[in-house]
């Protein structure tokens, strides 16, 4: 199991229907949550995603649509009397940040809160690493110090072909052997290796989250091929000055970099409170990259639809 959650699509100014910017990458029923605006807790709540199974948090950059829903989130994981450690990866500023709301407000974590600054890593490079998966950091220019996270499947396995391995005349008790890798010798002296009963493996399912950002073709060589891009596209394109201004980009330039990376999938979010209605964001991503999606509130992008 490989998808995204939306938990908030909104640029700065929340909407009634958009909350800030959040979201929930699962796999293998492990929880990450990325950034956390305000209200995450209550989009948690209200999408019943199990804070127990919730891993790592990691945090773009330190604007307040990204990070003011973080203290109460850590606070609520204490009153739950989490025991497990939890990691943090963002910039180093943000644990001043939590120091200080903790004291000032004397409350206290019962659980260990691992922090990692993402200043540690250079762009490409792997900060989190697990059995299954791995996540890499991301260059992204913004206003002020900000990071991307590329989560990619690793070691991946290659599936049992359990129908050639019989149509070979293969007895049931070699099929631990050949599905652990080894080579078996049947008694009439046939040798069948492990890759002539088994399925090609899959490509590995990866998904890169890019926000905040300008327009910005460094990126590109670090999310080529991804499976599911989510990249900002906080203007139209008619709005493209206010874009370089505020360090965002534009719906027309979220289109170009998925385009250009060769990305399968294109999700966009981060929408200006002055966007009622997507609809023309959408129309313009999809000029240049017509395999794009609008990111709503509460919506499931599994990565394996997105072949
Ligand atoms: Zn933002
Ligand atoms: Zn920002």
């Amino acid at each position: 199991m490989f998808q995204v959650q939306i938990l908030g699509t909104s640029s700065a100014i929340p909407t009634v229907s958009r909350f800030p910017s959040s979201q929930v990458v699962t796999i293998n029923d492990r929880h990450h949550l990325i950034d956390c605006g305000e209200g995450t807790q209550m989009q948690l709540l209200r999408y019943k995603v199990r804070l127990s199974r919730l891993d790592a948090i990691f945090i773009s950059h330190l604007h307040g649509d990204h990070i003011l829903g973080l203290p109460g989130l850590l606070n609520t994981l204490s009153l739950y009397e989490r025991s497990n450690p939890l990691k943090l990866f963002a910039p180093s500023a943000l644990k001043g940040v939590l120091d200080t709301i903790f004291s000032q407000t004397h409350s206290y974590l019962c659980y260990e809160l691992e922090f990692i600054p993402t200043e540690d890593f250079q762009p490409g490079e792997v900060a989190y690493a697990r059995k299954n998966f791995e996540v890499k950091i991301l260059p992204l220019e913004h206003r002020v110090f900000c990071r991307g996270f590329h989560f990619q499947e690793v070691n991946k396995k290659p599936k049992f072909n359990f129908y050639k391995a019989k149509s070979l005349g293969i007895p049931n008790n070699y099929f631990s052997l050949l599905k652990q890798g080894n080579s078996i010798t049947l008694e009439n002296g046939l040798m069948v290796k492990p890759e002539e009963v088994h399925f090609e493996p899959d490509p590995p399912l990866s998904f890169a989250y890019c926000s905040d950002t300008r327009y910005s073709e460094e990126l590109i060589e670090y999310i080529r091929y991804t499976r599911l891009l989510y990249h900002e596209a906080t203007f139209l394109h008619e709005l493209k000055s206010r874009a370089e201004e505020t360090c965002h980009s534009t719906a027309l330039e979220a289109g170009k970099i998925a385009s250009q990376a060769e990305v399968r999938q294109l999700i966009l979010g981060h929408y200006s409170a002055r966007y009622r209605d997507l609809t023309p964001l959408l129309k313009e991503a999809r000029s240049v990259f017509p395999q794009t999606a609008l990111a709503k509130e509460g919506h499931v992008f599994k990565l394996k639809d997105f072949l």
